[in-house]
């Protein structure tokens, strides 16, 4: 039997008990990081962190202490929201810059469309117009359809309607979808 390690882990210092070779706690919670059992206890319990750790497979039990170390860190630091206050922030900010990101592909693929819209294309466009027209009354009020109006106008004679998915078929117009 090797002699392991005269100090106790952080864990078992802690609840002032002795630190068997076998110790659960022992392989995640080194005497030097005091501060991490006792944030962890303080929010689980020693016990349920005990339970815890017990039932997942050893190599995922290093995750799972991170995790509630992190959890514990952030539920002392902010006790209402804890870290699920960070959590919905970066959501937030995650979907704001989903939304950014699809106004600027929408724009993009606005002037790469009309980059590639040559003379014959104007025709097929004023020709969707005018169909469109007869059919359908679109009133969109989206500032990417400006180019598209100036279109219509020139070549539809100046309609006041909007031509916006005729223009932007689906699955060519990347950033067209919703959110
Ligand atoms: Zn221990």
């Amino acid at each position: 039997m090797a002699s392991s390690s005269n100090s106790p882990c952080a864990a078992c210092k802690f609840l002032r008990r002795k630190c068997q070779p076998e110790c659960v706690f022992a392989p995640y919670f080194p005497p030097d990081q005091p501060q991490k059992f006792s944030n962890v206890h303080k929010v689980f319990g020693a016990s349920n962190v005990t339970k815890l750790l017990n039932e997942l497979h050893p190599s995922q039990r290093e995750d799972a202490v991170n995790s509630l170390a992190y959890e514990a860190d952030m539920r002392l630091r902010d006790p209402v929201y804890g870290c699920v206050g960070v959590i919905s922030l970066l959501q937030h900010q995650l979907r704001q810059l989903q939304m950014d990101l699809s106004c600027a592909k929408s724009e993009l693929s606005k002037y790469q469309n009309l980059g590639i819209t040559g003379h014959a294309g104007l025709i097929a466009a004023a020709a969707a117009a005018a169909t469109a027209t007869a059919t359908t009354h679109h009133h969109h009020h989206h500032p990417q359809n400006l180019g598209i109006n100036l279109i219509g106008a020139g070549g539809g004679g100046g309609r006041d309607h909007h031509y916006h998915h005729q223009f932007f078929p689906k699955g060519s117009a990347t950033g067209d979808e919703e959110l």
